[in-house]
């Protein structure tokens, strides 16, 4: 065993009497020991609330929650901290967005391009943001293999075409998409580009300015970190352009009862009391993943990815969801016609946590005509002997299931 597992003090844990074997990640990362720990130092040495206080202890919160900006920003090459905006995942991210570019740049007749692979959390926010505007959804169709049809993506562009929103990865196929040349493609048409970078931050070299993105969301919780935080990256040109999201402390430079004028970036997009030992967690998060080093987490999922994808084979009825040449650490698979949720449940008594359902992806479900898939993902932490312990699990229930 390397010396990354042991740094995880969750996974010795039993279920039903068995080892452990947490094959859920894309859904959210176990913590290394040094986040619980930092969390824990946060609020025993350092709790105060940021920016605002004349004192000490106020001073040294706001430096550790800066750090992390700055941290965040050299992470993924963004140009300038004022482009790193905290916010509590994902989702809030891709709602700040939608909500404010659709406010500031979207008017009836307008359209946005999402893939066809979108997580939920990049469909609805568009829906909720025009649902006062007539403003089009197209979709980026997909092969039966998962990768997105980049000639239909192309057709797509009309001179009303304002944005696309796309997933880095896929969270349930694990198809890594070519969003710079995506991008690229975006740009020629006068439209921006947001990337929902929930499922990539923690697997694979995120250079924002190489992408060439407008927009990249992610979330702190799978990438190691706490849950509560994740971070909206936008271009400091364009976050200059759009209106607040919320209102209220922090995103104020004065306020009175006829006119209120906004704070700089980011605090403009930053109202309230933000989640502090979360964000100090998630740049605790960062230093182990780069201490560990991204290219060899990378080199260990691909490893068990490969692994497990040969190994499934050997069990009866297996049919994998999501096999395209470039993907990520994502293996969806059903049994026969089990439904996704009896294997699950059988996986469990096991000792074997997977997730099963539509992995908030309906739209892939519907491609499909399936009601959901089972879905094991792995991180840097997972070995080839858990892989071993799954597929005989798989084996065992496998009668069971038709
Ligand atoms: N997008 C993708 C691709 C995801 O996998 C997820 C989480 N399953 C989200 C968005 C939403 O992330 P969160 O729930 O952390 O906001």
């Amino acid at each position: 065993m390397n010396e990354i597992r042991p740094q995880f003090p969750i996974l010795t844990t039993q279920v039903y009497g068995r080892p452990l074997v947490y094959l859920d990640n894309a859904a959210t990362t176990q913590k290394p020991q040094r986040v619980i720990d930092a969390l824990c130092r946060y609020y025993t040495t350092l709790n105060a609330n940021i920016h605002r206080g004349a004192h000490r202890l106020a001073a040294d919160a706001t430096e550790a929650f800066e750090l992390v900006r700055r941290k965040v920003q050299t992470y993924i090459g963004a140009e300038s901290a004022e482009e790193i905006v905290f916010t509590r995942g994902t989702t809030e991210s891709i709602n700040l967005v939608a909500a404010t570019f659709a406010d500031r740049f979207l008017t009836d007749g307008d359209e946005i391009i999402v893939s066809g692979m979108e997580h939920h959390s990049d469909i609805v926010p568009w829906q909720l943001a025009c649902r006062n505007k007539s403003v089009k959804l197209r979709v980026i169709p997909f092969s039966d293999d998962g990768q997105l049809d980049l000639e239909a993506y192309r057709a797509l562009f009309t001179d009303r075409t304002k944005l696309v929103a796309v997933c880095h990865v896929s969270n349930t196929l694990g198809t890594i998409n070519p969003v710079a040349e995506m991008a690229k493609e975006a740009h020629a048409h006068g439209a921006k580009i947001l990337v929902d970078g929930a499922q990539a931050v923690a697997h694979i070299k995120v250079d924002v300015k190489q992408i060439g993105c407008d927009f990249y969301c992610f979330s702190g919780h799978k990438m190691y970190a706490p849950m509560g935080v994740g971070v909206m990256y936008g271009r400091k040109e364009l976050l200059a352009e759009l209106p607040p999201y919320q209102g209220g402390g922090e995103m104020i430079k004065d306020v009175s009862f006829e006119r209120t004028t906004f704070n700089d970036l980011p605090f403009k997009f930053e109202a309230g009391t933000p989640s502090v030992a979360d964000v100090v967690g998630l740049g605790e998060a960062i230093d182990f993943i780069n201490e560990t080093g991204l290219d060899r987490i990378a080199a260990i999922e691909d490893d068990l990815l490969r692994y497990a994808t040969a190994a499934i084979d050997s069990v009866k009825g297996v049919k994998i969801y999501g096999t395209a040449p470039h993907k990520a650490a994502v293996l969806s698979f059903n049994v026969g016609k089990a439904h996704p949720y009896d294997v699950g449940t059988l996986l469990d008594k096991l000792g074997v946590a997977v997730r099963t359902g539509h992995h908030c992806t309906q739209p892939i479900m519907d491609r499909y005509s399936i009601p959901g898939t089972v879905r094991a993902s792995f991180a840097a932490y997972n070995t080839r002997e858990e892989v071993d312990l799954f597929i005989a699990a798989l084996q065992r229930i496998a009668p069971m299931l038709s």
